[in-house]
């Protein structure tokens, strides 16, 4: 493998901390040019030092002067960046070759997608990103050569279920439909009359990942699951209706393909993230991950069922929004960013989320959606609307 120089954006969350953890068990592979955080400035500069990192970028720009005390009390001589552009400037650096994709939420959708006009490689954990712009980030990225590899589990599995030549459509490689499991999160089997007083700790406790706040609040809703149905989409170029959801509460079966021929492929491993991380990082070989090998012997139960709709509405909403397309998929995805925001800060309680994102999706009419300011247009709007509805649950 050549050796790969890297970007990564958000190296200071769960998912940026797991891809170092990779980088650092493979150095011989990697060579880590920029990282990014949005406030962390402590971190970021101790990653900085310890990686050796060329570019150390702060979003938020009045952190610039910490950053730089940070980093000279680490050793670490990177030079500073900061706000959008700081972000869009690492990630289509020309010595960068790939870029982890690893900023949480909409924040994320811009430095990604200049990302993929500069063609580089990316290494997709941003969701959110696909589920706001998809046809337009897809078609982007296949115009500039630039390769998208999934790290989201369960279509890290999908893709390892997959033949290389699925960009063609499933149809054309023989795919009835695909299977995204899901464990059903901390409140799978919760009266649903409990639900409305559960805390943000209890929602972020989740019972096999551990991840960061809002994808913890986003699995308890299921809203998580219906962001990745949206998110199979793009990346395999399916129709909606080849796209199924199965609980399977010990998260042992990432996911599955179910062929024409009966055959079902599907990946196993233990729950941890740094497998789809390193399966990305070092594709199409095969690296050291850390991770705990899966010892099937051991668990006694695989099972799955399917999900419970009207208890968890938030993956009915996907559903409906990714049905409806065009601007859909970005409107759910701001109320819903905007709901976990507030559910999170304890202003409003976890069964007003999917009330909050319903408002909006009947509030803000669909439109078409042609270029990246299209779709951030669409996603002033609907945070505009979802500010507009909490406060008025908070009065
Ligand atoms: P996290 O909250 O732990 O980390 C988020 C990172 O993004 C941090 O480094 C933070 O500094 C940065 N960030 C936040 N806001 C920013 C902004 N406005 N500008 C620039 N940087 C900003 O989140 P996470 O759990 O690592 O998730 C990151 C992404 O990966 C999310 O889109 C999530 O859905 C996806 N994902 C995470 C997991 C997981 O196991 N954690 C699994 C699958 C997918
Ligand atoms: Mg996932």
């Amino acid at each position: 493998m050549n050796r790969q120089r890297l970007c990564v954006l958000g190296s200071t969350g769960s998912i940026g901390e797991n891809t170092l953890d990779v980088v650092a068990r493979n150095p011989e592979y990697f060579r880590v040019l920029a990282l990014a955080a949005h406030r962390n400035a402590e971190k970021l500069a101790q990653q900085c030092a310890r990686f050796d990192a060329e570019f150390a970028v702060i979003a938020d720009p009045a952190l610039e002067p910490e950053l730089a005390a940070q980093l000279q009390r680490c050793g670490s001589r990177a030079e500073i960046l900061s706000g959008q552009e700081g972000l869009i400037r690492a990630a289509t650096l020309p010595e960068v070759d790939t870029v982890m994709a690893a900023i949480v939420g909409a924040a994320g959708l811009e430095p990604t997608f200049r990302a993929a006009q500069a063609g580089k490689r990316i290494l997709l954990a941003n969701k959110e990103s696909l589920v706001i712009a998809g046809q337009v980030f897809i078609a982007e990225a296949r115009r500039n050569g630039a390769m998208v590899l999934p790290v989201d589990s369960e279509h890290n599995a999908i893709f390892q279920s997959l033949p290389p030549n699925f960009t063609e459509g499933l149809d054309a490689i023989g795919v009835e439909h695909i299977i995204l499991t899901a464990s059903g999160g901390p409140f799978l089997d919760t009266p649903t009359e409990q639900l409305a007083a559960v805390t943000p700790a209890q929602a972020c406790d989740h019972p096999n990942w551990s991840m960061g706040r809002k994808i913890s609040v986003d699995s308890a809703t299921l809203m998580n699951k219906g962001l990745e149905v949206i998110e199979a989409r793009w990346l395999f170029s399916a129709r909606p209706e080849q796209i199924k959801v199965l609980v399977h509460p010990q998260s042992i079966v990432h996911s599955m393909v179910s062929y024409r021929d009966g055959s079902v492929i599907a990946q196993l491993g233990t729950p941890d993230m740094r497998t789809p991380i390193a399966n990305v990082l070092a594709w199409p070989e095969r690296i050291e991950a850390g991770v705990e090998h899966l010892n099937l012997a051991q668990i006694n139960d695989l099972s799955f069922r399917e999900p419970d709709l009207d208890r968890f509405p938030c993956l009915a909403l996907a559903f409906q929004a990714m049905e409806a397309g065009d601007s859909a998929p970005a409107v759910l995805n701001a109320a819903n960013e905007i709901a976990v925001e507030q559910f999170l800060e304890g202003r409003i309680g976890f069964t007003r989320i999917p009330e909050l994102v319903e408002t909006v999706l009947n509030r803000v009419p669909v439109m078409p959606l042609a270029s990246l300011d299209d779709v951030l247009e669409q996603d002033r709007l609907a945070r505009a609307c979802a500010m507009d509805y909490a406060t008025k649950c908070n009065d």
